[in-house]
């Protein structure tokens, strides 16, 4: 335990090793250390954004165990929306002033290839200056395992087509042993990473989630953390780490307990502090609630992500954000907070300052 809090006192990086040990601090130590950390990046800023999530169909060929959102015998409701549906959603949610349409999907084998990707040149014909957010490693590899897309090709469509970014999704937690039991069937780990590491050879950005609270160990998490700070070290392309909170409700996991606050804001701290190479950590409200999303600024988060207006996935596992929040309250609270509430896009350029 020395060498590890000699390590943080001297700002060096974790080795491999003593990440494993980090969980054993308390919350405080922890805090202290990833709050110097993203004091040192961002001051006392809090970024989010003006943002529009889209989840065109819920109807899907897997069936990840902890998935609340696709459709199945506990939440019986499949939806699929036509590219003519999905521009009109565009079209009102520009006016209030979107900067960013983030676009992901179930696995719907009834759908095209053209159907996931030629919505996103309608979009970006449309609206040159929206940022398009679109398409998970995991529905890349859906798209190969259904019509044989290689994932360069994908890619390649994706750049074709106007996709800015990708999402994060599909992460889950990387340890084999555990992804067998919540995601059998869906993208590897490995092939994760691949997609990601071929997107970022195209110059391009991408976040990465983590998807905990479910039936995987601290040291999961830490693996996790682990081989995506080995990628960001080879390829520097990944902009956001996203811890997102596992919600129970509705899910096929046998586990009874959500996760406390504690163990939520001990994550936070320590992926700041084990992923020194990735710029912005995200407390995504969506999963955590906007209260503890705050809290979690002061423990090593700096994103708070956005107004995302109409929220499905999360809230199909019984998280309270299916009406997403109003740029107001965000700027209202962090500014409550004696914090910096600062717009930015979808890259993390700042937009503006409220100071
Ligand atoms: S997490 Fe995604 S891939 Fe898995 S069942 Fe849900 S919608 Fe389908």
């Amino acid at each position: 335990m020395t060498t590890l809090l000699k390590k943080l006192e001297n700002k060096e990086r974790i080795d491999d090793e003593l990440a494993y040990k980090l969980y054993d601090l308390d919350l405080f130590t922890l805090a202290k250390y990833a709050h110097e950390k993203r004091f040192s990046l961002h001051g006392k800023k809090v970024y989010f954004n003006a943002n529009r999530h889209i989840n065109p169909t819920n109807i899907c060929a897997d069936t990840c165990k902890f998935c609340a959102f696709s459709a199945h015998r506990k939440n019986p409701n499949p939806y699929f929306m036509s590219h003519e549906e999905i521009m009109q959603i565009v079209d009102e949610t520009i006016q209030r002033g979107t900067k960013e349409v983030h676009i992901v999907s179930a696995h719907n084998k009834d759908c095209s290839w053209q159907w996931y990707l030629e919505i996103f040149k309608m979009i970006k014909d449309k609206y040159p200056q929206l940022h398009v957010k679109a398409m998970t490693a995991a529905e890349i590899d859906f798209l190969k395992r259904r019509f044989g897309l290689e994932y360069e090709d994908t890619i390649e469509k994706m750049i074709e087509y106007g996709v800015d970014s990708m999402p994060g999704g599909g992460a889950e937690i990387f340890d084999e042993t555990v992804r067998i039991k919540i995601c059998k069937g869906k993208v590897s780990s490995e092939n994760w990473l691949k997609i990601h590491k071929l997107w970022h050879k195209k110059g391009r950005q991408s976040n990465a989630t983590m998807l905990f609270g479910h039936i995987e160990q601290k040291a999961h998490r830490i693996d996790h953390m682990l081989r995506l700070r080995r990628l960001q070290d080879e390829t520097k392309g990944f902009n956001a780490f996203i811890p997102l909170v596992w919600q129970k409700d509705n899910s096929f996991l046998d586990v009874k307990h959500q996760l406390d606050s504690e163990e939520i804001l001990k994550t936070i701290a320590i992926a700041r502090i084990v992923l020194d190479n990735i710029n912005n950590i995200k407390a995504y409200w969506a999963t955590m609630g906007l209260n503890l999303a705050m809290v979690a600024q002061e423990f090593g988060a700096n994103d708070l992500d956005g107004t995302i207006e109409k929220e499905s996935i999360q809230s199909a596992g019984g998280a309270k954000s299916a009406r997403g929040t109003k740029l107001d309250t965000f700027i209202e609270l962090i500014k409550t907070s004696n914090l910096i509430p600062v717009e930015r896009d979808s890259l993390y350029n700042e937009l503006k300052v409220y100071a």
